[in-house]
């Protein structure tokens, strides 16, 4: 192990976030730290606790979806974080999860208007929902990237969120919103109908 060690320490730091924050729970989600130098990425493995997680654990992989350094299998939406650093020059971290909120909003499949001045941190006047594909397909990479143009998130329809960020704390930050919304709506609103959207027109920030 010898490749990206301070990006390993970041991803077990901030995977341990998500959970303290109750942003995914167990090995829910995945996240990645992409080093603009060597053209590697650091992401999280398949199916390993946040908690339980060691640097060693992490894989290294290039963008075309080679293993350079690691003996676990890598998450099963690497292709859609190598999508993003192919892409997207301003994105050096991004974290996937199925946050409760994010994951019931992705249900309703609509573009979620940023209702709250948090949520405008995510780039502009909306978070687009990203049309429905399999998870970990090349589909699912395609389409995330495409809904995220000129945003640092994207809703994944009936899946869960995607945040970029030019840091991981950035990223982290943006993700940890969720949170806000979740206060500032209360769970009830947030049980999937219509009504919701509504609510969320009138409170346009
Ligand atoms: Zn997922």
């Amino acid at each position: 192990m010898a490749l990206l060690i301070e990006e390993r320490k970041q991803l077990i730091k901030y995977g341990k976030k998500l959970i303290d924050t109750g942003l995914t729970v167990g090995t829910g989600g995945n996240i990645s730290i992409f080093d603009k130098e060597s053209g590697y990425m650091a992401i999280t493995p398949s199916g390993i606790d946040y908690y339980q997680m060691r640097e060693e654990d992490i894989v290294i992989m290039d963008l075309n979806g080679n293993i350079v350094e690691g003996s676990l299998k890598p998450s099963s939406e690497n292709q859609m974080h190598s999508f993003v650093y192919q892409n997207r020059d301003d994105a050096v971290a991004m974290i996937h999860t199925h946050a409760l909120y994010a994951t019931t909003i992705s249900c309703l499949n609509i573009d979620l208007p940023a209702v709250d001045y948090l949520l405008a941190h995510s780039g502009g006047k909306n978070i687009r929902c990203a049309e429905y594909a399999t998870y970990g397909t090349k589909e699912l990479a395609e389409n995330a990237l495409k809904a995220m143009e000129g945003r640092k998130a994207v809703l994944l329809a009936n899946h869960g969120i995607n945040v970029i960020g030019g840091s991981i704390e950035e990223a982290f930050a943006i993700m940890n919103n969720w949170n806000s919304v979740r206060a500032f709506t209360g769970k009830q609103r947030l049980s999937g109908n219509l009504s919701f959207y509504q609510m969320m027109r009138w409170k346009r920030w």
